[in-house]
């Protein structure tokens, strides 16, 4: 099983991306996560991918490109992945298809995280991460048992650099010019199902299972 989540930053793609990755088995792989593991081990390619993060923008496709090829040709994703948060253009897009056609192979489900702008700046600054293993929280929708603490590891939970108030805005606005173009690149393709992504965290899961069956 092949999974691409697509929508806006903050939308709740990689929070629900972690619950079909358990309840179906397959690796959830996260383009954000690999370039945060690179940052905080101060790799070169950390280094470069923080210059254009920090800033909301996007890290250049070739960069991004060899990262996820080099990921999902993996063992571990053999058995199929679902990916958070690429592609995030049709360049993207493109190459991961041509590449995927070479194996004879393809994309089961694009699957719209669609939640309206007004509620990502909320769910953007309310957004807490943790330190140590990147399991995320929202202070007043998802939050930790103890204020702060990550539930899973003990570890702190921090305010993503990304998350601030001036890099938000210029992430929507680059979602919109650069990533919304993907909706109609899948829908073309046959495989985009939009998903109501406002409700509460257990309903939407229920609505993708719904989608990728039992
Ligand atoms: P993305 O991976 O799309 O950037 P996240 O999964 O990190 O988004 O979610 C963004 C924020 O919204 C997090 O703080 C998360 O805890 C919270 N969140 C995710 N899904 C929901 C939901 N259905 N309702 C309310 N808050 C949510
Ligand atoms: P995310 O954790 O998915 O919100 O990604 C955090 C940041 O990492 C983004 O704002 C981009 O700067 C960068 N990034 C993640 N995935 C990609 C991608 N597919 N293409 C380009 N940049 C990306």
């Amino acid at each position: 099983m092949k999974i691409i989540m697509l929508g806006a930053p903050g939308a709740g793609k990689g929070t629900q991306a972690k619950m079909i990755a358990d309840k179906y088995g397959v690796p959830h792989v996260s383009t954000g996560d690999i370039f945060r593991a690179n940052i905080k081990e101060g790799t070169e390619l950390g280094k470069e991918a923080k210059t254009y993060m920090d800033r909301g923008l996007l890290v250049p496709d070739e960069l991004t490109v060899k990262i996820l090829l080099d990921r999902v040709a993996k063992e571990d994703c053999k058995k199929g992945y679902i990916l958070d948060g690429f592609p995030r253009t049709i360049p993207q897009a493109q190459v991961l298809d041509a590449e995927l056609e070479k194996l004879g192979e393809g994309i089961d489900f694009a699957i719209n995280v669609d939640v309206p702008d007004n509620h990502i700046v909320e769910r953007m600054s309310g957004r807490r991460a943790c330190v140590e293993c990147g399991a995320t929280y929202h202070i007043v929708h998802i939050p930790s048992q103890k204020e702060g603490i990550c539930d899973r590891c003990g570890k702190e939970l921090v305010l993503r650099d990304d998350d601030k108030p001036e890099t938000i805005q210029s992430r929507l606005d680059v979602y919109h010019d650069q990533t919304q173009p993907l909706i109609a690149f899948y829908t073309e393709k046959g495989i985009l199902r939009t998903i109501d992504g406002t409700a509460d965290m257990k309903d939407v899961f229920k609505t993708i299972t719904g989608i990728l069956g039992e």
